[in-house]
């Protein structure tokens, strides 16, 4: 994974503590910059702007450390306002390629990072947002391309296995929302005064030529109607899972009935139950030896993790994997912690349990 770097700038924010609410997304606005770049962009000199993360396709830069607040919202000002501003936040840009798109790599990155920052401040999916959430602006802009944000969708989704939420624009912050046309306007000249293309503005009005008629208003693309994001497709949803010990009691206390109704109600549990039950020994977790790994295959877009002292039931995960992003992900297996659950590490939320049956998709080996 990639190593985060920290180039922190002397000037570009506020030396105060925050209290991390949201994680919000940009993108630079300029295209074929390095995150480096950025850094050095940012270090010494007052620039009355910054973020604290800055990534590119191979690297991921700390300008600004997280819960000092940084400048990335500052079109909303109003700190107070209860929304999402500097003063609650923490900022990531990300870094467009020269053709005007976001490299896998970088998504990869950006994720990768999202995911850690949400584990260590707590933050929800639905507090990972836009910064077109916090204040407006059409930003990250490169997710934006097809006017309905479509690679934000999708990026989200495959960040945290969530719904994006779509954060209610505030009402005082229309003001870059439409753009009356004056005498000597171009549609080049409007492109760069809203950080827009020509394209994207010819699209967001239906505009056949280049020509605009003074007194037009234009749409500057962020009334965009917001699609209600589907759930996602969860690759697996494992049921909770009964320990040997806890089938052990309900045999003992009849629940599985005797002889060929035990043997049908336990299943695949029954030999391991009777041999607690005629031996009368504590089961013990089996430990894996020769490392064999858990291989999560690519086709699965998230995969549930749990508290490795369970329990392992929908609705207690402590986090997402996210295979597909990565071509499919496995970890070495710390150990068996119940039938077909293993204990793994992972970078994002430290050793934690993963239902892997062979119902799953999962392979061990
Ligand atoms: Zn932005």
């Amino acid at each position: 994974m990639v190593e985060i770097k920290k180039q922190h700038t002397k000037v570009n924010f506020t030396n105060v503590n925050i209290k991390v609410e949201y994680i919000v997304e940009h993108d630079t606005g300029v295209l074929g910059q390095t995150a480096k770049n950025n850094a050095d962009y940012f270090e010494k000199t007052n620039r009355g702007a910054s973020a604290n993360y800055f990534v590119d396709k191979t690297s991921i830069y700390e300008v600004v450390p997280p819960g000092k607040k940084a400048w990335h919202v500052g079109d909303d000002r109003d700190d107070s306002d209860d929304g999402i501003n500097n003063g609650n936040t923490i900022g990531i840009e990300l870094c467009a390629e020269k053709d005007g798109t976001f490299h896998p790599n970088t998504l990869a990155n950006a994720a990768w990072l999202t995911q850690k920052l949400m584990k260590d401040y707590n933050v929800p999916a639905k507090k990972v947002v836009r910064h077109y959430d916090a204040s407006g602006k059409n930003c990250p802009q490169r997710m934006n391309t097809d006017g309905k944000w479509t690679l934000w969708y999708k990026y989200h989704k495959q960040l945290t296995g969530a719904t994006s939420v779509s954060v209610p624009l505030p009402s005082n912050n229309t003001k870059e929302s439409q753009h009356t046309v004056k005498s000597g306007d171009t549609l080049w000249g409007l492109s760069k005064q809203y950080n827009a293309t020509v394209a994207d503005l010819k699209k967001w009005n239906n505009l056949k030529s280049d020509i605009i008629v003074v007194g037009t208003k234009l749409n500057l693309g962020n009334n965009v109607k917001v699609p209600t994001a589907n759930p996602t497709p969860v690759a697996s949803t494992p049921k909770a899972t009964k320990s040997i010990q806890q089938l052990v009691n309900e045999t003992k206390a009849g629940k599985h009935g005797n002889g060929d109704a035990r043997k049908k109600s336990l299943g695949s549990n029954y030999d391991a139950v009777m041999k607690v039950i005629n031996g009368g020994s504590k089961p013990a977790a089996k430990p894996v030896t020769n490392k064999k790994r858990v291989y999560l295959p690519k086709s699965a877009k998230t995969w549930r993790v749990y508290k490795t002292s369970g329990p392992y039931t929908t609705g207690k995960e402590v986090g997402f994997l996210a295979p597909a992003q990565y071509g499919g992900l496995n970890y070495e297996i710390i150990k068996a912690l119940a039938t077909d659950v293993y204990e793994i590490k992972t970078s994002a939320f430290g050793n934690v349990a993963i239902y892997a049956a062979k119902s799953t998709g999962a392979t061990i080996k």
